[in-house]
């Protein structure tokens, strides 16, 4: 069956590009969501692969150009959609953020279709793209500020609709639950579609890290049954909750454990000195648990995130 989405049209068996419009820069030049189409031959679901919601996490990126074209549409059950930057204004800054409203789109939606362009963005994926897809794999990285160990975040109050593509994106840690809301998988969960958002590397560009993603992506094509073989499942999975330290003070940051290290309640993490070396602040764990994301980038200022510990809640069996 051709497949549609946005004013990209796509006969089965084909592949297809293109850009659902959002508004048009200063510059004459359109802004939108870049989308890569790949329609298999035969029918089956929708698995729409997002990356670049922040600027700054690029591994995700290439890894959706790398699936999208490693993907044969002539074998291919269903239809993969990918969308290799999400947040183009927030690549063009290397932020984050967005350049033009300083939003985080991971926060926002379902958006808005008269605010600002990120809440205009927001909106146009909600209404353009999450009704002509059936679930939602988005790819982060602990971004350029630090790096997180890799692992599946399951949350947005439908846990249990999303499990199965959780525990296909192969990594033993998965993040359940957590209050925060306005993600790019909240309008999906919301439909009824499974979304998943899938965490590793960060701090700069790794191929270790596109590769994880990949993998993760192909393992979930197989959950799904558009490529062929069987999904590959953990014996067991570690539930863990996340929880972020900021610090007090401000100053050059040292950190003495890394993303995945288990940690014993009172172990020292990390610390901030001035410039003369004087200690400022020592950041300890918690409580017993594994240390999920570290800060990077040396630079910290009062009130900044610089760690984020996971509690362990329990064990998940698939
Ligand atoms: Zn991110």
């Amino acid at each position: 069956m051709t497949y549609t989405i946005g004013t990209l049209s796509c006969a089965p068996g084909e592949r297809a590009q293109g850009l659902i419009q959002v508004g048009v820069s200063t510059y004459g030049v359109e802004l939108g969501i870049p989308l890569i189409v790949v329609n298999g031959a035969q029918d089956g679901p929708v698995l729409c692969v997002d990356a670049g919601v922040h600027g700054d996490e690029y591994d995700g990126q290439e890894a959706v150009r790398r699936v999208l074209a490693e993907t044969d549409p002539a074998t291919l059950r269903g239809t993969l959609v990918g969308i290799p930057c999400m947040n183009t204004p927030a690549f063009e800054a290397a932020a984050r953020a967005s350049g033009i409203d300083h939003l985080n789109l991971n926060r926002i939606f379902p958006g808005d279709a008269d605010g600002s362009y990120s809440q205009r963005l927001a909106a146009t994926f909600v209404e353009q793209v999450i009704p002509a897809v059936d679930a939602l794999v988005d790819l982060h990285t602990g971004g350029a500020y630090g790096e997180i160990a890799p692992l599946v975040i399951l949350q947005g109050g439908y846990e249990d609709l999303a499990t199965d593509l959780a525990l296909a994106a192969g990594h033993e840690l998965v993040w359940k639950g957590g209050k925060w809301g306005g993600t790019v998988r909240h309008p999906a969960l919301a439909a009824g579609k499974p979304a998943v958002t899938i965490e590793a590397g960060g701090g700069t560009y790794r191929e270790e890290t596109v590769t994880q993603h990949v993998r993760s992506v192909r393992n979930v094509m197989r959950h799904l049954g558009m490529i062929d073989g069987e999904a590959e499942l953990l014996g067991t999975y570690t539930e863990v909750s996340g929880t972020f330290a900021r610090s007090a003070a401000g100053g050059f940051f040292l950190a003495h454990a890394e993303p995945g290290e288990e940690c014993k309640q009172g172990d020292l993490i990390a610390r901030i000195v001035d410039h003369y070396g004087a200690p400022l602040e020592e950041v300890r764990a918690p409580q017993d648990g594994i240390v999920l994301w570290v800060r990077r980038i040396r630079t910290v200022r009062p009130g900044d995130e610089v760690v984020i510990f996971g509690a362990i809640e329990g064990e998940i069996r698939p």
